[in-house]
C-alpha cells in the first residue's frame, strides 16, 4: 500500500462539497475543487518533466493555489520546497544551487529576477503563480485533466524540504518524509481534538512548518475548514472569530490581538482553542489573554526538523512559560550537552528528541546530519531546557544563545523573566557580548512602556537581590522594539552584532 500523504488525505474526505477554506474576500474553496486543481497542477508538473523525487522550489505569496500546488507535488511524488517570500533573488540563488530543482514556481512579478537563476543552474522549467489565480501555471492547468493517478510513495520517501532559517552559517535543507508529516498531523489532531466541525483561523505564512504542516495538514486530515488570511490582520481575525473555533499563531499574533479593545470574552465565545508556538510566549501574555478572554493559550514546541515535539495538555493545566508534555509518540530527554549524560528533573541541558516526527536528515549534508544525531537515534535539537517534576518541558533558549560569563553559564531566559516582571517593562532580550575580562558580558536589551522612565541603574538594582552577581547584566540598553523575523522570533544575532563593541573599552 502506498504511504503517499495525499492518499491519506483523500481517504479521509467523505464530502467533496465540504468547504476547505474561505478567504476574507469571500472566496470559498471546497475539498472537491482543491483536489481537482491539485490534479490539474499534477498533470502540468508531469508534462513539464517533473518526476518522482524531483524538487519543486516555490517562492509564492500566500494563496489557496499554493496549497493545491503542494498537494500536486505530493501526488507526482515530487518534493515540495517552499522558500520564504522575503528572500531576495541573491538569497534564492543559494537555495536553487543547493536543491537543484526540476521546476521553480515564483510570483509573476518575480519572474524576471528569478529567470537568470533558472538559467544559471539549468533548471528545466520556470513557471509563475500569482495571488489572483493568475500566472502561467494556472493558465496551462486550465485545460489539463483534473484526474491524476497519485504516485505510490513509501513512508520514508521525501515529501518536502524546508530550509532552516540559518541564523548561524548556511541554511540547511531539512528533509521531511511522507510519514514524518502524516504521523505528526494525526497525533496533533488527536491531542488537540480537531474534527470536521473545526474552523481554523489561518494567518500564518505557508513557507514555514507552522502554517504549512501544523495548520494545513491538520485541517486537511481532520477534514476541517479554515479562514485563510493572506497575512495577519488583528481586526480581520477578530471579525471572523465568531465563525471560527480555533487559531494557531505566533506570540506576536496574541500581543497584537491584545492591543484590540474588541478582544473580549464575548468575541472569543465561539472559539474552543488558541494555540501558540514558533517562539516563546511571554507568561504575561498568557495571563493577560486568560484575563481578557477566559481562554488559556495552549503553547507547544516544535521545529522545522522535527515537526511538533511537545504540547501543553488539552485537558489539564496549560502552564505559562512551559511548552507542555512530550507528544504521545515522541521521546524527549534532557542531557548534558558535551557527554550526552541523562540529567535529572529541573537540571538544564540539551533537549533531544526521537520519534516518527523527526526528519530524515539535512539535504546533501551527511556529515552535518551525523553530527546532530546521537548513536541511539536521538536528534540534538540545539534547544536548552529542562523537564520539571511534573514532566513539563521548559525551554531556556537556543544553545548558541547561551552566555558564558567569567566561566559561568548564564541562561538568558532566567534573566529575561526577571526583567520582564519589573513594572513598566514590555519585554527583554538578554545576550552575551564580547568582554575582555569575562569572555562575554551579560547584556540586557529592554523595551519599556511609553510612560515609563526606567534607567539602567534601576533595572540592575532591582535584579541585585534576585540574581547571582555573575548573572547580572553589565549593561542595560533601552530600545523601542526587538528585532524579530516573520515567525516572531527575536533575532538575537542581530542584537549581538549591533552591540558587539559596547565593552570594547573593557
Ligand atoms: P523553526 O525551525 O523555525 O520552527 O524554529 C524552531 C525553533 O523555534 C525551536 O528550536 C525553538 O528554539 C523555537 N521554538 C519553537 N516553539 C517554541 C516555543 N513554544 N517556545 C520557545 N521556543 C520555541
Amino acid at each position: 500500500m502506498s504511504d503517499n500523504l495525499f492518499n491519506l488525505i483523500a481517504s479521509r474526505t467523505a464530502d467533496p462539497q465540504k468547504i476547505f477554506l474561505t478567504t476574507p474576500e469571500g472566496r470559498d474553496l471546497t475539498y472537491g475543487a482543491l483536489f481537482a486543481q491539485s490534479g490539474r497542477f499534477a498533470n502540468v508538473l508531469s508534462a513539464l518533466g517533473v518526476k518522482t523525487g524531483d524538487r519543486v522550489a516555490v517562492q509564492l505569496e500566500k494563496s489557496p493555489e499554493v496549497i493545491a500546488l503542494y498537494l500536486a507535488c505530493l501526488r507526482t511524488g515530487a518534493v515540495f520546497l517552499p522558500l520564504n517570500t522575503a528572500y531576495t533573488p541573491h538569497e534564492v540563488d543559494y537555495f536553487v544551487g543547493d536543491a537543484e530543482p526540476a521546476l521553480i514556481v515564483c510570483d509573476p512579478t518575480k519572474r524576471e529576477a528569478i529567470a537568470p537563476l533558472a538559467e544559471k543552474y539549468r533548471v528545466p522549467a520556470l513557471e509563475t503563480l500569482g495571488i489572483a489565480q493568475d500566472g502561467s501555471l494556472v493558465e496551462t492547468a486550465h485545460d489539463a485533466s483534473a484526474d491524476f493517478a497519485t504516485a505510490p510513495r513509501s513512508k520514508d520517501d521525501l515529501a518536502a524540504i524546508l530550509y532552516t532559517s540559518g541564523t548561524t552559517g548556511r541554511s540547511k535543507g531539512a528533509m521531511l518524509s511522507h510519514a514524518n508529516l502524516a504521523s505528526n498531523a494525526l497525533t496533533l489532531i488527536d491531542v488537540w481534538r480537531f474534527t470536521n466541525s473545526d474552523v481554523l483561523l489561518h494567518a500564518l505564512p505557508i513557507y514555514h512548518t507552522h502554517g504549512l504542516f501544523v495548520a494545513t495538514n491538520i485541517v486537511l486530515l481532520a477534514q476541517a475548514s479554515m479562514f485563510f488570511f493572506g497575512r495577519f490582520d488583528a481586526k480581520a481575525l477578530l471579525q471572523a472569530m465568531p465563525r471560527a473555533t480555533s487559531m494557531m499563531g505566533v506570540p506576536t499574533f496574541y500581543t497584537r490581538l491584545l492591543g484590540e479593545p474588541s478582544l473580549t470574552q464575548d468575541a472569543t465565545r465561539h472559539m474552543r482553542l488558541f494555540i501558540s508556538g514558533s517562539a516563546p510566549l511571554l507568561a504575561e501574555t498568557h495571563r493577560e489573554w486568560a484575563a481578557r478572554t477566559g481562554h488559556a493559550i495552549l503553547e507547544r514546541y516544535g521545529m522545522t526538523e522535527t515537526n511538533m515535539n511537545t504540547s501543553n495538555p488539552y485537558d489539564g493545566d496549560r502552564i505559562a512559560g512551559t511548552v507542555g508534555l512530550p507528544l504521545p509518540d515522541v521521546a524527549l530527554r534532557v542531557v548534558e550537552p558535551e557527554t550526552g549524560k541523562l540529567l535529572r528533573a529541573n537540571d538544564i541541558g540539551m533537549i533531544e528528541v526521537k520519534g516518527p516526527n523527526v526528519f530524515r536528515g539535512y539535504w546533501r549534508m551527511p556529515e552535518k546530519t551525523a553530527e546532530e544525531f546521537r548513536a541511539d537515534g536521538f536528534f540534538i535539537t540545539g534547544d536548552l531546557g529542562l523537564i520539571d517534576a511534573r514532566g513539563y518541558v521548559h525551554i531556556v533558549g537556543r544553545g548558541k544563545d547561551l552566555i558564558i560569563s567569567g566561566g559561568f553559564n548564564v541562561y538568558p531566559k532566567e534573566i529575561e523573566t526577571e526583567i520582564d516582571a519589573l513594572p513598566g517593562v514590555v519585554e527583554s532580550a538578554v545576550i552575551g557580548v564580547p568582554h575582555k575580562d569575562f569572555g562575554e558580558g551579560v547584556t540586557a536589551v529592554v523595551v519599556t512602556r511609553p510612560d515609563t522612565a526606567l534607567d539602567e541603574a534601576t533595572v540592575i538594582g532591582a535584579l541585585q537581590d534576585r540574581l547571582a552577581k555573575f548573572k547580572l547584566p553589565k549593561r542595560v540598553i533601552f530600545v523601542a522594539d526587538l528585532p524579530r523575523n516573520a515567525m516572531g522570533k527575536v533575532q538575537k544575532k542581530v542584537l549581538r552584532d549591533e552591540y558587539r563593541e559596547i565593552y570594547a573599552q573593557g
